[in-house]
């Protein structure tokens, strides 16, 4: 049976440090950290990942701020929340939840964002010092499973690690980010002929494809890491991923749930940025190196 790779108990264990490092230097900073969260429009999802973040940086100390504008706000008034949140000296992190209503062209207001305060690691000098390996928040998702791959013992040096997607919001940082731990690595996409040949070869397997069990056992080599970042609510309800977990467990060496696996650590993750951008405005030593890919 696989190791189970668990992002609800990672996350845990890494809100505990969080809230440490803020308990002790909130008095000599003279304020919390501050994560500020842009969300525009009704898109019911978004409504309820907001709530999550809320409540995660409530958990740990984070001061939440930001706003909620109407779906037909113009994309100039949007941009001046943005430079607003950019000058708040209180506010560490800024978010803009996508998706955006129709209209609203999310490049240049994610391009507005101060990239020392982007706290989801999507601005384009930020995946531009991934890319160089220099430091800067990085993209929550990838940032997750490389934690989570870390905590469990599972080190890339040297492995053959494939990811499935190539998303600018996960596969394309992920594969970087395993690339960057020493891992020899494969990036698979919608025109990849024969998955399978490439699949089994991993050690390290990702799956970001966005299609509900797509992976199954003819996919994976005896003894690989599985992490499956897919998530999709099930029409009978309840959540599933790209993996099908059941027929991978028996094979796999590690394999991560949908839910309670990278769901969680991203919203961690998104904490770990903000709380490493405000030690780092006040140079502060955070001692979450090993957090920071
Ligand atoms: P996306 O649609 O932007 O990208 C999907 C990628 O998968 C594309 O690069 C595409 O080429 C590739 N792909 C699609 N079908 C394929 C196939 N049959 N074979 C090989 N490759 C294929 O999606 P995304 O934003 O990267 O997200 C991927 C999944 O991860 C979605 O289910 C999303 O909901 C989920 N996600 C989860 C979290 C989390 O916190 N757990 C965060 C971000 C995204």
């Amino acid at each position: 049976m696989a190791l189970r790779l668990d992002g609800k108990v990672l996350a845990k264990a890494v809100e505990h440090r969080l809230s440490a490092v803020i308990k002790e230097h909130q008095s000599g900073i003279g304020r919390p950290p501050g994560l500020a969260v842009l969300r525009v429009g009704d898109d019911p999802a978004s409504a309820v990942y907001v709530a999550n973040k809320e409540k995660a940086c409530a958990r740990i100390g984070v001061a939440s701020f930001g706003a909620h504008l109407a779906a037909e706000t113009a994309a100039d008034a949007v941009l001046g929340s943005i430079r607003e949140l950019n000058a708040d000296p209180r506010v560490d992190g800024i978010l803009l939840q996508l998706p955006l209503p129709d209209g609203l062209d999310e490049r240049p207001l994610l391009e507005a964002i101060d990239p020392e305060k982007d706290a989801d690691g999507l601005h384009t000098l930020n995946l531009g010092r991934l890319l160089k390996g220099e430091s800067g928040p990085r993209s929550c998702t990838p940032a997750g499973v490389m934690a989570m791959l870390r905590s469990n013992g599972i080190d890339p040096a040297g492995k053959r690690a494939v990811v499935i997607g190539r998303s600018i919001l996960v596969g394309q940082p992920m594969a970087l980010m395993l690339q960057a731990a020493n891992a020899t690595v494969t990036v698979a996409h919608s025109r990849t002929v024969d998955l399978a040949a490439h699949t089994l070869e991993a050690d390290i397997l990702v799956v970001a494809a966005g299609r509900p069990g797509m992976v199954g056992a003819e996919h994976v080599r005896a003894g690989a890491a599985v992490v499956d970042v897919g998530i999709h609510r099930r029409p009978e309800g309840g959540l599933c991923g790209d993996v099908v977990a059941a027929e991978v467990e028996p094979i796999a060496a590690a394999l991560s749930p949908v839910p309670g696996g990278v769901g969680p650590m991203t919203v961690t993750m998104l904490l770990v940025n903000t709380v490493v951008a405000w030690c780092r405005r006040h140079g502060i030593d955070h001692g979450l190196d090993d957090l920071i890919v």
